[in-house]
């Protein structure tokens, strides 16, 4: 058993294996290993309440890109995403 890495880290404020791949936006990402690259859902809380962690329930998704192959699967459960001031 080889070490996978974590998904989803960024470089550069890119995703790290998309800066390892070749392809195009909306065409699909082969990773240098030959695999192509998978998009996993991430869902993300949304705290837009006054206090910390408190929110109405909003969900927001994103794409995560991975290579099935040299990655972890992203974690579902994503960073919330804390919205206005709080008390
Ligand atoms: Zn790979």
């Amino acid at each position: 058993m080889s070490t996978k890495r974590k998904s989803g880290q960024l470089k550069d404020g890119k995703y790290l294996v998309l800066t390892e791949s070749e392809g195009k936006q909306g065409v699909g990402f082969t990773h240098s290993c030959g695999t192509e690259i998978m998009g996993a859902k991430v869902a993300h809380p949304v705290w837009d309440g006054p206090f910390p962690m408190s929110g109405s329930g909003q969900v927001k998704y994103t794409t995560v890109p991975y290579c099935t192959k040299c990655e972890t699967t992203p974690d579902f459960h994503g960073m919330p995403v804390e919205v206005g001031p709080k008390i």
